[in-house]
């Protein structure tokens, strides 16, 4: 029927059901959540898409805590997006892969003053 809303999942105020963006409170996908990388509908809870097998959870860009892969992080609300560090491509994507969408340069290239944390495969037994 003409006329029928559904509630923003973020402000809760009635909006048109095929909105992408609440005009209310601006928020992306205000009704339903979507895989960001194959757009196919998904829930809160699942642990990966049914479509394209994208894992949902995320490790969130801003505060780092493990979240669920839609649009905003669980934690601090910040946006799950990052925007490729390549300054002729800036595109903002979503954390999908290692590789940006739009230039396929690596959107976390490797910094040198990181500290060097070697691994030390010790494994063996130390029997005394
Ligand atoms: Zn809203
Ligand atoms: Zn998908
Ligand atoms: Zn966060
Ligand atoms: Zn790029």
């Amino acid at each position: 029927m003409p006329g029928y809303k559904l509630p923003c999942r973020y402000c809760g105020k009635v909006i048109p059901p095929q909105s992408n963006v609440c005009p209310i409170c601006g928020k992306a996908n205000p009704i339903f959540l979507r895989c960001p990388r194959c757009k196919d509908l998904i829930e809160k809870g699942w642990v990966n898409c049914p479509s394209c097998g994208l894992s949902l959870k995320v490790t969130c860009p801003k505060c780092k805590a493990e979240t669920f892969f839609g649009d905003y992080c669980e934690k601090c609300g910040s946006p799950l997006t990052i925007v490729c560090p390549n300054p002729k491509c800036r595109f903002e994507q979503p954390p999908i892969g290692d590789k940006c969408v739009k230039c396929g340069k690596p959107l976390y290239p490797p910094q040198n003053n990181q500290q060097n944390s070697q691994q030390n495969p010790q494994q063996g037994s130390t029997k005394q």
